[in-house]
Formats: structure tokens, C-alpha cells, sequence
């Protein structure tokens, strides 16, 4: 009966970062993925580090994760692209915000650049002239190729950190003992550990259903899009546009955010969440998204597993006035899932040594690494 200092369940981006760090302080760690290879969240993702999104609270972490990316792709490649982010304003309202989170990034000590439309073409000639107003460009983020990212974390933790993972190994049931935690998986297995950290992403009915039914998590799906290669393109940042400006959690800090209202014309893609990003992939095709719909843990099967025709147009059309794709360009459609929390993330202590976080929403490739790295070592501490 061998015994861990940690068992961490689930191998998506949270799951993995709490083993890493947990190894990187010499714990014995197990980490467990009831798939053959993890599908969650972190391989359905846009791929895109943004701390520039996200509010005060977050962008901490988001900051830290930017360090630890630079580490990571300095020992191998991980995918790991520095070529920053752009937000680009396409009215007056837009230019308002954004002047205000740079100004308040400058403030925080976060590199930000703001550029005028001459500069904004300049860097960016792919983008429509009659869309830019300006734009604040943030050069120290990345973007990562999501569906690669994971597997080269959990083969880094392997082999050079001493995790031992195990695939295909569905936890069903965790308990604590006088102080020792045990779990056991649908093979009828069991493992033993001081400490136990559930990272299970979306899914809410493999272990402890009762306590996600009040959580306050929700989850939700976004619609996706990507072209075949487009070679004639060139965007080398992470693109976020006018929509992503009017709905991130950063741009809500600025004084004028409350005052600005919703063009007409952009209510529809609104009720859909739809903020249009664009990332380019190295083979030059350019993943587009996104939409957002939601649903209660107790009714997550109601988002349906397809993509609607109408929430693909939409995205398409606004994309057009940003950028010059033509219909045919689109290769493919896909859903992604998350699960997110009010409160910014899910944390609950089942007892003494076992603990849940998922919920992180929109940003765990973003934040995952800081925020596992901080709460590790307080585990251990
Ligand atoms: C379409 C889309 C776009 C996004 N874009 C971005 C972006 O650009 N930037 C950004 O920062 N974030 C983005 N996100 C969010 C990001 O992907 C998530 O925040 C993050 O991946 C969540 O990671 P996780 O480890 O909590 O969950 P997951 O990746 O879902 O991992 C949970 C893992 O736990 C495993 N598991 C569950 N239960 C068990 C069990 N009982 N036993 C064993 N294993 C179990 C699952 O199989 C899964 O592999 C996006 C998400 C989506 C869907």
C-alpha cells in the first residue's frame, strides 16, 4: 500500500498544476484522469493567457502564470507563443474604456501599450481599417495551442517532477480516515494519501453529486469556429475585439463602464454572449469564437452536445467586419464547456484533508498556474 502526500483528481489545467507544483516541493503526488487522455475544458479551449481580462483579484494570478510560462517554455516547448494581446476599440465607447484599463494597468505596474489607429494597422494590416478606432496592446501574454498544451504538462510532471499519473482511473468514492485520505476508483482500486485536491472540471456526478447540486456552479457552452489555413494572414497576437472590451471583467473596473450602454445593433450578439477573439494557429488556420449559453449543474444535458446554426452566423458576420474570412474559409465547429462560480472559483473542504476547486471559468489557462502555485503552499506550508 504505497502512500502519497497528494492525490489530485483530474488532469486538466488545474488538476495538473497542483501536481506540479505539488512536486516541485518534493511531495510524493498521484494524479488520476478517469479518460484515456483528458477532453476537458483545457483542450477545448481558445488558448489564449490573458491576464489583461480579468479584474485586479485574478490578473494577480494571471500575472504569476505569465512568469511560470516563460519557465516552462524556457525548459522545452509547451506550445507556449509570447506574441501579447491586442484589444482593438471600434466606437468612441470602446476607445473610452480601453484608455481607462490601460491607464489603470500603467498604474499596476502592467506593461501596456496604447496605440493609435495608424499603429494599430500598421501591426496589424490584416484587420478592416474601417473597424479600428485604436487599441491597447499588452506584449508579455501568450497564447498556447490548447490541444497540445496538457499532454506535454502531464509528460513534464512525469518525467521530470516524479508524478506518478494513472489514465483511464474514474475516482467514485473519497474518504477520510484519523487524519488518512483514501480513494477508490471504478476499478475497484484504492489509493492513500495525507492530502486529496478534486480538480474534476465539469463533471458533478462521479463524486460527491450532493454537494455540486448547491454549489452555486453553473456551466457554460461556448460555440466555436476555425478556418482552414489562411495563409495570406498574418496575425501574430491574440485579437480581441469592440465586444470583448464591453464584456471582460477588467474593462467593468473603469469609471465610465457603468454609463456605457449597448448599441442596437449589437443587442442580438449580446443575448448570445458573443464577443468576437480570433488566435491564429501555427498551420495558419484561425480559430474564431465565441458564444456563451448556461445551465445549473442539475440541467447541464438541456445545452445539447451540437451548435446552432443561427449562433455560427451571427459570429461569422461580426467577425467579417473585423476581419476579411469568407464563408467557405470555415472548416469547423465545435462546443466547448466550462464550469464556472460566482465567486471566481468553487473551493469547499470535505474534511480536514480533502478539498474541491473547479469553477474557474473562462480563465484557467490564464490563471491555473499562479493561483495552484499559491494554494499548494498553503496545503503544505
Ligand atoms: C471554448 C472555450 C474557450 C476557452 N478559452 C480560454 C482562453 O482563451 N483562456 C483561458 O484562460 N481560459 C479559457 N477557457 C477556460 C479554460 O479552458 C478552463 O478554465 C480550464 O480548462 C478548466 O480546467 P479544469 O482543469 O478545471 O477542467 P477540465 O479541463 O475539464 O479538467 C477536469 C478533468 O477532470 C477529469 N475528471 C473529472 N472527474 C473525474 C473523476 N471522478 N476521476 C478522474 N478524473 C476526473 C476530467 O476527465 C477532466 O480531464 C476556455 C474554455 C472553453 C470551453
Amino acid at each position: 500500500m504505497k502512500k502519497y502526500d497528494l492525490i489530485v483528481v483530474g488532469a486538466g489545467i488545474m488538476g495538473t498544476f497542483h501536481a506540479y507544483h505539488a512536486a516541485k516541493m518534493g511531495k510524493k503526488v498521484l494524479l488520476l484522469e478517469k479518460d484515456n487522455k483528458p477532453v476537458g475544458s483545457t483542450i477545448q479551449n481558445f488558448g489564449q493567457v490573458v491576464p489583461s481580462g480579468l479584474d485586479a483579484f485574478w490578473q494577480k494570478y494571471g500575472r504569476r502564470s505569465l512568469e511560470i510560462y516563460d519557465y516552462l517554455q524556457s525548459q522545452a516547448d509547451f506550445t507556449l507563443l509570447k506574441n501579447g494581446s491586442v484589444y482593438i476599440a471600434s466606437d468612441n465607447d470602446e476607445v473610452q474604456l480601453a484608455n481607462e484599463a490601460a491607464e489603470m494597468h500603467q498604474k499596476a505596474g502592467y506593461n501596456v501599450e496604447m496605440l493609435s489607429k495608424k499603429e494599430t494597422q500598421s501591426r496589424f494590416p490584416d484587420l478592416k481599417s474601417a473597424y479600428i478606432k485604436s487599441s491597447i496592446f499588452y506584449p508579455e501574454e501568450y497564447s498556447v495551442n490548447a490541444s497540445e498544451f496538457i499532454y506535454k504538462l502531464i509528460n513534464f510532471c512525469v518525467d521530470t517532477l516524479g508524478v506518478t499519473y494513472k489514465n483511464s482511473t474514474l475516482a467514485i468514492n473519497i474518504e477520510e480516515n484519523n487524519g488518512e485520505a483514501k480513494v477508490e476508483t471504478a476499478a475497484k482500486e484504492a489509493f492513500y494519501s495525507e492530502k486529496v485536491i478534486i480538480c474534476s472540471g465539469y463533471v458533478f456526478n462521479a463524486l460527491f453529486p450532493e454537494i455540486y447540486q448547491h454549489s452555486g456552479l453553473i456551466v457554460s457552452k461556448l460555440q466555436m469556429l476555425k478556418t482552414v489555413p489562411l495563409k495570406q494572414m498574418f496575425l501574430k497576437s491574440n485579437i480581441l475585439t469592440g465586444l470583448t472590451i464591453r464584456r471582460y471583467e477588467a474593462f467593468e473596473s473603469c469609471p465610465s463602464f457603468s454609463k456605457i450602454t449597448t448599441p442596437k445593433q449589437l443587442l442580438e450578439l449580446k443575448k448570445y454572449g458573443i464577443h468576437i477573439l480570433f488566435k491564429q494557429l501555427p498551420d495558419g488556420s484561425i480559430i474564431v469564437g465565441d458564444s456563451h449559453e448556461y445551465a445549473g449543474v442539475d440541467v447541464v444535458e438541456n445545452l445539447g452536445l451540437g451548435v446552432q446554426d443561427k449562433i455560427n452566423n451571427l459570429m461569422k458576420t461580426e467577425a467579417k467586419r473585423i476581419l476579411e474570412i469568407p464563408d467557405a474559409a470555415y472548416s469547423q465547429a465545435w462546443a466547448g464547456y466550462y464550469a464556472q462560480h460566482p465567486d471566481g472559483i468553487f473551493e469547499y473542504k470535505i474534511s480536514e484533508n480533502i478539498e474541491i476547486r473547479t469553477g474557474i471559468g473562462g480563465k484557467g489557462m490564464t490563471t491555473s498556474a499562479g493561483y495552484a502555485e499559491e494554494k499548494i503552499s498553503q496545503l503544505f506550508q
